[in-house]
């Protein structure tokens, strides 16, 4: 059996293009959609299985990337604009009738301060990066989209498109994180490679 991960992977991975400069988010809305422009290309795309960020209906998993906030702009319905979770780190700026996350945005000290988060799938452009890892396989789990027997099957589909799957989020980005801290703790060492 195959697990619908999410409708852009499913049937293979497109690689992205290294000369893809931006395009346009646009809400779920037939009528008035919110339109985000991105200036430039994602980074660190990827599959993620937490239960905070948004996904298609039928999907396990959400595909999301990055983006520096000074190449997102609102260009169209910013009155339709919400904040889902007002607490959480991530303030996630959805649309008010579609309920699609258009945009996530750090606005505490945070290793990904100046970072947003976004969802490629909401253009209809190509080009955009591929995602390249899955992140939270396991959080797919906690929220009775996959069976704990079926995890593994999960983790070899996902391998299977060549995304590796972390528990957490890559070993790349968990550095990026535990270096803020470090250096906000003054326990930052220097490299002696
Ligand atoms: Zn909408
Ligand atoms: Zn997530």
């Amino acid at each position: 059996m195959s697990f619908k991960l999410h409708p852009s992977i499913d049937n293979g991975i497109k690689q992205g293009s290294d000369s893809f400069s931006g395009g346009t988010l646009h809400c779920h809305c037939q009528t008035s959609p919110i339109t985000i422009t991105l200036s430039s290309n994602v980074l660190h795309n990827h599959a993620c299985g937490c239960s905070k960020c948004w996904k298609p209906s039928s999907a396990t998993f959400s595909i999301v990337g990055v983006i520096p906030r000074s190449a997102l702009s609102i260009t169209s319905g910013a009155s339709k604009l919400f904040i889902v979770d007002e607490a959480a780190v991530i303030q996630r700026h959805a649309c008010k009738e579609c309920k699609v996350h258009m945009f996530g945005r750090i606005e505490q000290e945070h290793a990904f301060f100046g970072l947003d988060f976004v969802h490629v799938e909401l253009s209809g452009e190509i080009g955009w990066q591929e995602p390249r890892f899955a992140a939270f396989v396991s959080s797919t789990i906690e929220q009775g989209l996959v069976a704990p027997e079926e995890a593994e099957a999960v983790r070899k589909q996902l391998r299977g498109l060549g995304l590796e799957c972390y528990d957490s989020l890559s070993p790349g980005l968990m550095d990026v994180i535990a270096a803020f801290v470090a250096k906000k703790n003054g326990t930052l060492r220097a490299s002696k490679l």
